[in-house]
C-alpha cells in the first residue's frame, strides 16, 4: 500500500494493526485486509499521522497492537505535568530488548524519550527518585533485558506521579 492509500484508510476511522514477527513489525488492515509496509508505517509514525492505542503487551510504549490517525504533533513532547506548557523538540531515545522467555528471539523497542518532564517540573522530584532514574536508564542502557526495561519504566511512573503532586502543591 502507498502511504496516501494508508492515510485515506485512517481518515476513514480505519485501525492499522501491528504485531511483532521474529523482530520485526508487521503492519496491516482488516476488512479488507491489507498489508502496510514497515517502511510507509515508520513514515506515519514520525509525521504524527498515526498515534498508539495503549493496547501493548506490558504497557510499552512504541509497540500497541491498534494504532489510529493521530494529531501531527510528534515532532513536540510536551511536559507530562497536566496544565504546563512547556514542550521540547521530540528526541527519540531507542531502547531494544529481548522479550526473553515470552517469545525467543523477539525483540521490544521503546522510545524512552516519549515522554518528558520539564526542568522546572522535574526539581519538584525528590532526589532520591531522581538518583534512582538516573541508575535505573544506565542500566537498561547497559544490560537490555525486558525486566530492566520494566524498572526503569516503573521508576519513570514514580517520577512522573511525584512531579505532578509536586506541582499541585501536595
Ligand atoms: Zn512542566
Amino acid at each position: 500500500m502507498k502511504l496516501e492509500a494508508v492515510l485515506s484508510r485512517l481518515r476513514a476511522g480505519d485501525k492499522l494493526h501491528m504485531q511483532l514477527v521474529d523482530g520485526a513489525r508487521v503492519w496491516w488492515f482488516e476488512g479488507p485486509w491489507e498489508t502496510v509496509p514497515s517502511s510507509v508505517a515508520d513514515r506515519l509514525k514520525a509525521a504524527g499521522d498515526i498515534a498508539e492505542l495503549g493496547d501493548s503487551l506490558f504497557g510499552i510504549t512504541g509497540n500497541s497492537q491498534s494504532w489510529a490517525i493521530g494529531g501531527g504533533v510528534a515532532d513536540r513532547v510536551a511536559c507530562s505535568v497536566p496544565h504546563c506548557r512547556r514542550t521540547r523538540r521530540a528526541l527519540p531515545d531507542l531502547i531494544t530488548v529481548e522479550r526473553g522467555d515470552y517469545a525467543d528471539g523477539d525483540t521490544v523497542t521503546t522510545d524512552i524519550a516519549e515522554e518528558w518532564i520539564c526542568a522546572d517540573h522535574w526539581r519538584a522530584i525528590p532526589p532520591a527518585t531522581r538518583q534512582l532514574h538516573a541508575a535505573a536508564k544506565r542500566k537498561a542502557k547497559r544490560v537490555k533485558t525486558l525486566m530492566a526495561l520494566l524498572v526503569f519504566l516503573r521508576v519513570w511512573n514514580r517520577a512522573k506521579r511525584q512531579a505532578i503532586e509536586g506541582a499541585a502543591g501536595i
